[in-house]
């Protein structure tokens, strides 16, 4: 059996949204929508085709987990070449659950990777430089990638529970636009590999964070009640709502049809493994 058939594609339609692109054994997944923009270079990396070991295997992008720094470094090297961007130009988020966007200067090119990052609390990271690939990092929340084809700018945010409540999408945008001029109907949009609704279970305090947050025409499709008292709640759901409220064009927005913890095996999940595994990245470079 491959490891591609390994994936339990949760299909949005006929045919998987997300396709598996691999070179040797590093597995990569690539949004069709994000592909056709052959100025930018993305993908969301998959567990597959590193060097690190134990709950780290193989392809852990953390260098804050406690895996070897060595063998990160490999398995960035290797996905740099899977993206055919340079490794020394990364920039890293400091991911806390926070809205905070920070925009990344040439200055910046390279911070997590080769130099200290002198900043904290970024979950969200724009530019529009070319050769610097922004770099966010996830094991069931939600990634949100922002490709404005008009003014060469892109965006990248960490979006979990709390940071769709506080409209991370929008949060972006509003960043793109007052630095850039993004508009936001010319902006591509994808929703990353993440926690599906049937594998997100949440308590009602979580539930009553939504409810105040998102008009009630939308609940029913944002979570139901389950016997136990608890809620199965619809990050992806609740983020194209966030998208499309603040002005993305619904045939630019492409969302994901593939749960982490799903694919547990394929994909780190924080659901399934807890603090014992690597993370996965996501990666948005302008070539
Ligand atoms: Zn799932």
């Amino acid at each position: 059996m491959t490891e591609q058939q390994k994936i339990n594609w949760k299909r949005s339609g006929d045919s998987p949204v997300i396709q598996d692109i691999s070179k040797g054994a590093v597995h990569m997944l690539q949004f069709p929508l994000l592909e056709q923009q052959s100025w930018i270079s993305h993908g969301f990396s998959t567990r597959m085709g590193g060097v690190s070991e134990g709950c780290y295997a193989s392809m852990n992008l953390s260098f804050t987990k406690g895996d070897d720094p060595e063998k990160v470094r490999e398995n960035y090297r290797r996905m740099a070449d899977m993206l055919g961007m340079d490794m020394e130009r990364m920039t890293l988020s400091f991911q806390t659950h926070t809205t905070n966007v920070r925009l990344v200067t040439e200055e910046d090119a390279g911070k997590g990777i080769v130099k200290e990052r002198d900043y904290t609390d970024v979950d969200g990271l724009i530019t529009n430089i070319p050769g610097i690939t922004l770099v966010t990092f996830y094991a069931d929340c939600v990634p949100l990638y922002f490709v404005d084809p008009v003014h060469h700018a892109i965006g990248l945010s960490h979006s979990g529970w709390r940071g769709t409540v506080h409209r991370m999408g929008r949060v972006t945008l509003k960043a793109m636009k007052e630095t850039f001029g993004t508009k936001p109907e010319d902006v591509i949009c994808a929703i990353g590999p993440s926690i599906c609704q049937s594998c997100f279970e949440v308590g009602g305090e979580v539930v009553e964070e939504f409810q105040k947050e998102f008009a009630p025409s939308y609940w029913k499709e944002l979570f139901y009640a389950k016997e136990n008292g608890k809620y199965q709640l619809d990050l992806w759901k609740a983020n194209e709502i966030v998208l499309l409220e603040a002005g993305i064009q619904k045939e630019k927005l492409q969302i994901t049809d593939i749960c982490t913890r799903c694919n547990s095996e394929y994909l780190f999940s924080h659901r399934i493994m807890g603090n014992e595994r690597g993370n996965l990245a996501a990666f948005l470079g302008i070539r």
